[in-house]
């Protein structure tokens, strides 16, 4: 349920509202929009039904919330939420691009990757430190040290930073390192993990779970806001479907669907979708071209020696043309690149 507010209800009225919704053992989200503050109401809707908020002179309207996700949909916000992370813009008018190195290998490599994207205008570095790896025996990531080198690079050549947690009890410790945490494709619905990101006060990148539908891909956005945390970013990074020639089939279908269903932004990962390089710059343009907020794309400035993903990974002549042949799709569609 959410209650919308009058522009001009007082302090102490809305205190007086949020005061009761807690008495009630409800839990309260409150969005401020330009004009008018919204309060979501979390918990039973039956306890709510029989309070009569309408009663308050600072209540405009009282609306159900009919959709499963309540704080991810529209129903709760309709304008697009723009999540700006150190003064870059994600959900705008610009398409916000993020790449990098599937992991982060060694100092050198690191920072050598991070000025080529700038160069060629990437805004967000990425870079993993802890890996979901299908083998224990691969590489899995160089853990704080490798947090380091993305937080020392990311300062050096003002790149945003994002990276994966996998763990609960590692949420603290990439808070303290990285700009945006990224919830990884496996753990979408690790649902301790999402409570954990929830209460943290980082943007988080969700990633579409490799078999989830739209609607558990957003059920999983509403645990991360419902714990407090509204700067969710989503991520289409392809699905598992009886196709073998791909890594994963990109579901372009789930940009305009988030569009029409919820306010967060969604980014799309061409690397993980298709899992091979030759099919990235087409499938980003696709994605641009349906209206995506960003793209986070694998580079490297050798990929044929990338310790993971190098099949989907663009070499810096590769990702330059990404970006030269991206630029007039997002610009045919209205959008900045
Ligand atoms: C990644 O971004 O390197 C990654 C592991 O992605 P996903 O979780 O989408 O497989
Ligand atoms: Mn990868």
């Amino acid at each position: 349920m959410i209650i919308v507010l009058k522009p001009a209800i007082s302090g102490e009225e809305k205190q007086k509202i949020l005061d009761k919704i807690s008495a009630l053992g409800l839990k309260t989200i409150v969005s401020q929009g330009v004009e008018r503050s919204i309060i979501g109401v979390i918990g039973e809707e039956d306890v709510l039904r029989v309070q009569p908020f309408e009663a308050y002179p600072g209540v405009e309207q009282v609306i159900p919330i009919l959709s499963p996700y309540k704080l991810v949909s529209q129903e709760f916000k309709k304008e697009p939420s723009v999540i700006v992370v150190r003064g870059v813009p994600i959900g705008g008018k610009d398409v916000a691009v993020m790449a990098g190195p599937c992991a982060i290998e060694n100092y050198e490599l690191l920072r050598d990757i991070a000025r080529e994207i700038k160069r060629c205008g990437a805004q967000i570095l990425r870079g993993g430190a802890f890996k979901p790896r299908t083998s224990p025996y691969s590489f899995q990531g160089l853990g704080e040290e490798g947090l380091k080198m993305l937080q020392q690079v990311g300062e050096e050549f003002n790149l945003v930073t994002v990276t994966e947690v996998m763990d609960p009890r590692n949420v603290g410790l990439v808070c303290r390192y990285a700009d945006i945490l990224q919830i990884g494709a496996r753990n979408m619905q690790n649902f301790d993990l999402l409570r954990e990101v929830g209460k943290a006060k980082k943007p988080v990148l969700l990633k579409r779970g490799l078999s989830a539908t739209i609607k558990e891909f957003l059920m999983s956005a509403e645990y991360i806001l419902s714990e407090g945390n509204l700067d969710v970013i989503l991520c289409e990074r392809g699905i598992r479907t009886f196709e073998t020639f791909t890594r994963n089939t990109l579901d372009i279908n789930a940009v305009p669907a988030v569009k029409q269903l919820s306010h967060l932004p969604i980014v799309v990962d061409p690397s993980h979708a298709t899992g091979k390089w030759g099919l990235v710059i087409p499938a980003a343009k696709a994605a641009v071209a349906a209206g995506c907020d960003g793209l986070i794309i694998e580079v490297h400035t050798h990929p044929e020696e990338a310790t993971s993903d190098g099949d989907q990974t663009l070499n810096i002549a590769t990702f330059e043309r990404l970006m030269r042949e991206v630029r007039p799709v997002a610009a045919a569609v209205g959008r900045a690149m």
